[in-house]
């Protein structure tokens, strides 16, 4: 079977074997015709529709030393924030009348948002716009944790698996931390009935294409609602400063394959991937993609959340994001709705 006879079947069963993946990612002869094909399965659910989040930093503590991350415990070069629950709710604010319907709550693992402060800000969140989804993305927390907050109110949870190797998994991180954890917590989060996100670096250090291949059978088997896929970018003060960042064909190739293997499935354009490449998220959206998440976090503190180098839009008031992805979304043939943009089934 050619590789555009392999890409024609996973577009119409959803399904893949290791070795159909692996066919498609070591022949890029046919990657246009792969960007078409996930374009169009995207068509067929969600139209030309484009699901804008808010990305509320709302910490750069973290207790975690992940060997990738700027933002990592052993960073000593960045100096520390974190918001209040009234700077969270002036960016719900300013998001709500930009035609947001979705705030994100992400930071590093900063022990302050203990599940009473979070649930405070969940509750006021969803009181004040009950029209809006709140999904949280602060990493791994307790069973318990995840329902109170669940309870409180919000309803979506992204927790990127990162890698769905073990071995790749213990060479990206510091011994303390657990590959079953972060398994487990993904598995606890689908059973509370978060829409949950996963979701995996491209070009990580280490990364093998078979770790690729793994990533997506990976996704398939779990059925995440949600699944950010980005590619990995040094950052100047961690241990991986000098590694390679991990490259945009094979980003938008990932995301293409994600398309195609769960096809309803919510799949940001990242900005990672707006930073490799001027036109990354016009792309991304191009080979599958129908979510941007802008950053609506206090201008002062953007550059505080540095997770890797020369991260864009990290001057741009909210409003002014709101346009330039307009206009972006627009050129790449696609529509903005003003939408809490849940899962389709
Ligand atoms: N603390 C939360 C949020 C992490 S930041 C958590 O553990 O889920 C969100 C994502 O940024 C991470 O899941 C990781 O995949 C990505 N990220 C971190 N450092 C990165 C880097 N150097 N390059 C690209 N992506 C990175």
């Amino acid at each position: 079977m050619n590789t555009k006879e392999i890409i024609d079947r996973i577009a119409t069963d959803h399904f893949a074997e290791k070795e159909d993946i692996l066919a498609v990612i070591q022949d890029n002869s046919n990657d246009e015709y792969l960007f078409e094909s996930a374009d169009r399965v995207r068509r067929e659910i969600y139209g030309t529709d484009v699901f804008i989040r808010g990305l509320i930093e709302i910490s750069n503590y973290c207790k975690n030393n992940c060997l990738y991350c700027g933002i990592r415990r052993d960073n000593r070069e960045i100096s520390r924030y974190r918001l209040t629950e009234p700077d969270i709710l002036l960016c719900c604010d300013t998001g709500y009348e930009l035609g947001f319907r979705t705030f994100v709550i992400q930071g590093g693992e900063d022990i302050y948002f203990s599940d009473d402060v979070l649930c405070s800000i969940i509750k006021k969140i969803k009181e004040k716009y009950p029209d809006c989804a709140v999904t949280i993305s602060m990493g791994e927390r307790s069973e318990e944790s995840y329902k109170k907050l669940f309870s409180a109110g919000a309803d979506r949870y992204l927790l990127r698996h990162e890698t769905s190797s073990k071995e790749h998994y213990e060479k990206l991180h510091p011994e303390e931390m657990s590959f079953e954890n972060r398994m487990k917590c993904l598995k606890t989060l689908k059973q509370i009935g978060y829409q949950t996100g996963a979701g995996f670096m491209v070009g990580s250090p280490y990364q093998t294409k078979e770790n690729l291949v793994s990533d997506l059978l990976f996704l398939k088997e779990l059925e995440p609602e949600m699944a950010g896929i980005g590619p990995f970018i040094a950052h100047k003060d961690t241990p991986f400063r000098d590694c390679k960042n991990g490259s945009l064909r094979d980003t938008l190739v990932m995301v293409a394959l994600t398309r195609l293997l769960l096809p309803h499935a919510l799949i940001p354009s990242t900005t990672a991937l707006g930073t490799i490449d001027p036109k990354g998220r016009e792309l991304g959206l191009k080979a599958g993609a129908n979510v941007v998440m802008p950053n609506l976090s206090p201008v002062k503190f953007r550059k505080l959340y540095a997770l890797y180098d020369n991260k864009i839009c990290m001057g741009d008031e909210a409003a002014e994001c709101r346009k330039c992805l307009e206009r972006r979304v627009e050129s790449a043939g696609y529509k903005i709705v003003t939408d809490r943009g849940d899962w389709r089934a």
